[in-house]
């Protein structure tokens, strides 16, 4: 029995039955993106996320192009730009101490309003949205998938019989290996962040990225949010035979430790607790589909590597996983060769640019590398250009970072 559940007068076990043809689980990017998506098409959705909204996430809260436009696309463009802080350009600061600005067109919201905007939206074209249902396994209907069972704020059991369901829980794996998905369990990298105030100002235009030597091939971040306050976090990968630096005896503290954070934070004051969370990256660790079922965003190990930018691709996986179940809804094919589609076409849209990431987390580790490539960035143009194109996803990043990419990269004027 559930830890939470309690019995009625009868001493019956109270259960909270619900129906909707597709069940979103999290309500995060990719769920919100789904269940908007669903909605918008006249889908019967009910979306639901354990915690109550708005909720906090760990997130650096920044919103690159991609990220940008689909929200555009979506028709949220508007609601996010209005509450959101705009910056121009992100400082890449190299182990050396060299600098290079690459331009952009930018943005940072906090997580607890970008996501509740979101939701706003599903709800606001139909879609139903439950907050403070934590889902805990399947629900099986004679062998098949009909659904979850969870509980509730409450501590009454829920039962939701679903046509399809779409698992977009982020980075914990506990339901991926509930609902039979799970293919590696441990986190790719972790990431820690906090949030500041700053007496004096630094330039709020502008993100910082630092390639500190302590944390390579990860980075320190400090990303304004706009009146006088940032969010301030660093990357840590986990990958391979990476090495989690010690900083004195508390990782939260990074940012004491590591350039140009430490000089820059002198005078900030910390207005948060730092929080860790950690990430799947690299498009692995979990099954895309199973008869029934899609697994989208993070939960799907759609976080890029090295950079650990992981909102446009949830938003990419929901709003690819609305159209394929829509299709598998009108065919009545929800077994998995109704649903395969759905993989091949997210790995044309993001294999390759996984896997230049996944190439510059590995450059990345070489520090004279890091230096070289942004002491050439600062010197041209063109570079800038190729770094903008790759963050935009206009160019190959795969192409970019394979060994005649690079030679070609160091060529350029
Ligand atoms: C420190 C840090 C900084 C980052 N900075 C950036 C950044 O600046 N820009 C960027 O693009 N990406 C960033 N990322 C990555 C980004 O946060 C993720 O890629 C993104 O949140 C993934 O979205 P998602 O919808 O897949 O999952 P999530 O946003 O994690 O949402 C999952 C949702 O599922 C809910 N849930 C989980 N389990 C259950 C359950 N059993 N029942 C019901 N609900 C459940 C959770 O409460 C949550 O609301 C960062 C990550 C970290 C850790």
């Amino acid at each position: 029995m559930a830890k939470f559940s309690f019995n009625n007068k009868m001493g019956e076990e109270v259960v909270r039955e619900l129906r909707t043809d597709v069940l979103v689980v999290g309500a995060g990017p990719a769920g919100g993106m789904a269940a908007l998506e669903l909605a918008s098409k006249g889908v019967r959705v009910l979306l639901v996320d354990r915690y109550p909204f708005p909720r906090e996430k760990t997130c650096g809260d920044g919103l690159l192009e991609d990220s940008l436009k689909i929200l555009t696309e979506a028709g949220l463009g508007a609601a996010v730009r209005e509450r959101a802080h705009s910056i121009g350009c992100i400082r890449f600061c190299a182990p050396n101490g060299s600098e290079c600005v690459v331009e952009g067109d930018i943005c940072t919201l906090r997580r607890s309003e970008l996501d509740a905007i979101i939701v706003e939206h599903a709800c606001r074209r139909g879609g139903q949205f439950h907050d403070g249902i934590q889902i805990t396994g399947p629900l099986l209907r004679g062998g098949s998938l009909g659904g979850a069972v969870g509980v509730d704020h409450e501590g009454r059991k829920v039962r939701i019989a679903a046509k399809l369901v779409l698992l977009a829980t982020g980075s914990n794996p506990r339901l991926l290996s509930a609902f039979g998905v799970l293919e590696s369990k441990g986190p790719s990298a972790i990431g820690i962040r906090g949030y500041f105030r700053l007496r004096d100002t630094i330039d709020e235009n502008t993100m910082i990225v630092s390639y500190d030597p302590q944390l390579l091939p990860g980075y320190g971040w400090i990303f304004p949010l706009g009146a006088g306050i940032f969010n301030v976090g660093c990357g840590i990968h986990l990958d391979g035979r990476q090495r989690v630096p010690r900083f004195g005896s508390n990782l939260t503290r990074f940012y004491q430790h590591v350039q140009p954070m430490s000089k820059l934070l002198r005078r900030a004051e910390r207005i948060s607790p730092m929080r860790a969370a950690t990430m799947r990256t690299g498009f692995r660790g979990a099954q895309a589909c199973a008869p029934g079922l899609l697994v989208l965003g993070e939960a799907l190990g759609l976080t890029f590597p090295f950079i650990g930018e992981g909102i446009s691709n949830a938003l990419e996986s929901g709003r690819l996983a609305s159209s394929v179940a829509i299709a598998a809804l009108g065919s009545g094919n929800l077994s998995s060769t109704g649903l395969r589609r759905y993989e091949r076409e997210l790995r044309q849209i993001l294999q390759r640019r996984h896997q230049g990431y996944l190439a510059a987390q590995r450059w990345f580790r070489l520090k004279p590398f890091a230096n070289m490539l942004i002491e050439k960035a600062a010197r041209s143009q063109s570079v800038r250009g190729v770094a903008r194109q790759i963050l935009t996803g206009e160019t190959d990043a795969a192409e970019v970072f394979s060994l005649r990419g690079i030679a070609r990269v160091f060529l350029l004027r």
